[in-house]
């Protein structure tokens, strides 16, 4: 038998080349117009991107990690503040808390969303308190209405890191996913990716979205007059454009995205020892990241791995676990869901132009590899 074609776990390339011609244009068109920082583009990029997002001020940004950032200083949080954010994220969500010079305070989540668990916040409010930092993981939005309702009643802000949740949406609105301000981020291989490090901030305030246009730019209002102490940290005029162009192709790729994730759903579904990510029915998922928790993770990744079929593992050290965080003078608490999860957890390759044939392929594979061999 012929070995089968391999299955990258992503394939940037293969994303990008339909787009060429556009893609090409809309660089041609920075290039002859001489202004490669705060023109046109960047302005033109903010209003379609809030468009898109159903309303909102944005401000755009260098990374993911600015966006955040910037967020948390548009609303004074620093020194002596404390954040709750989910102990089971990418480790920018802490840094970005971290950097501000407040506290991140984490938070267990729930195993089955995979996201945090209104009924586990309470209890870790504190005088301190004052912004949630919730994370919609993989793409699938947190439960919304039972945070906004907490947030509300603690006198908190509900602040969203949506870097893997672009154009997902909660009872349908795209907007009701966003909370008082949400930090993007358009890392290459993120739903809507730029070609190399950009991000950006939406706030319904447009006095926030303001603020961080400042911030953005050495907190310079006029030219060489400094209103705050701000950092370098602008989105780059080649940057907007190629997001201009990204942007009509989202919605596209992202109805795709929930195809793909219905075949390893409706194939994956129900097997013993294998978990899936649990969406609320309210919820309107992008599926940045196809995840299954199983037994074994090591073995069955090796096992993928011997067929070509790429995996990833989404994350493997949660940041209280890691270097940066041996440090806090507090202490962690107990986080034995997020702990598990560093152990158990693997993506599975999922994007646009993916072959569904490439989904039911790796989602056999994986069934035997768990030695479930499917029945035909
Ligand atoms: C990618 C990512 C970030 C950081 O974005 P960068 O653009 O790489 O700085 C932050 N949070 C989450 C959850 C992410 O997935």
């Amino acid at each position: 038998m012929r070995n089968p074609s391999p299955i990258p776990f992503l394939d940037l390339a293969a994303e990008i080349a339909p787009l060429r011609a556009e893609i090409d244009a809309a660089i041609g068109g920075v290039l002859d117009s001489g202004r490669l920082l705060l023109g046109e583009e960047l302005e033109a990029f903010e209003e379609e991107f809030a468009a898109f997002n159903g309303g909102g001020h944005v401000a755009g940004v260098a990374s993911g990690l600015a966006a955040l950032i910037l967020m948390l200083r548009a609303f004074d949080i620093g020194p002596g503040d404390e954040v709750l954010v989910p102990a089971n994220t990418y480790i920018a969500t802490w840094l970005a808390i971290s950097h501000v010079g407040a506290r991140p305070v984490p938070v267990d989540p729930s195993p089955a969303t995979r996201n945090l668990d209104v009924s586990h916040l309470a209890s870790s409010v504190t005088e301190r308190t004052r912004a949630v930092l919730a994370v919609h993981l993989y793409g699938s939005p947190c439960d919304m209405d039972a945070l906004e309702e907490f947030c509300r009643s603690q006198g908190l802000w509900l602040l969203v890191d949506a870097a893997q949740s672009c154009g997902a949406a909660w009872k349908g609105r795209r907007s009701s996913c966003l909370g008082d301000g949400a930090a993007f981020s358009f890392y290459p291989t993120k739903n809507l990716g730029a070609l190399g490090d950009a991000g950006a901030v939406l706030f319904p305030d447009p006095v926030r979205a303001e603020r961080v246009k400042l911030l953005r730019n050495y907190g310079m209002k006029d030219r060489y007059h400094h209103d705050y102490k701000g950092e370098n940290a602008r989105l780059e005029e080649l940057h907007a454009a190629v997001l201009r162009v990204k942007l009509r192709h989202l919605e596209r790729g992202n109805i795709r995205r929930r195809e793909l994730a219905r075949i390893y759903r409706d194939i994956l579904g129900g097997t013993p020892d294998l978990t899936l990510q649990e969406v609320p029915k309210e919820a309107t998922p992008v599926w940045h990241l196809f995840t299954v928790t199983l037994p074994r993770r090591d073995q069955v990744a090796e096992k993928l791995a011997e067929q070509g079929i790429g995996t990833a593992i989404h994350y493997p050290v949660p940041p209280h676990r890691s270097g940066a965080y041996r440090e806090d003078p507090g202490g962690w608490p107990e986080l034995p869901v997020t702990e598990t999860m560093a152990q158990s957890i693997l993506s599975l390759p999922l994007y646009p132009t993916l072959r569904e044939r490439s989904v039911q392929r790796t989602a056999h594979a994986l069934l035997q590899a768990l030695g479930h061999p499917p029945s035909l």
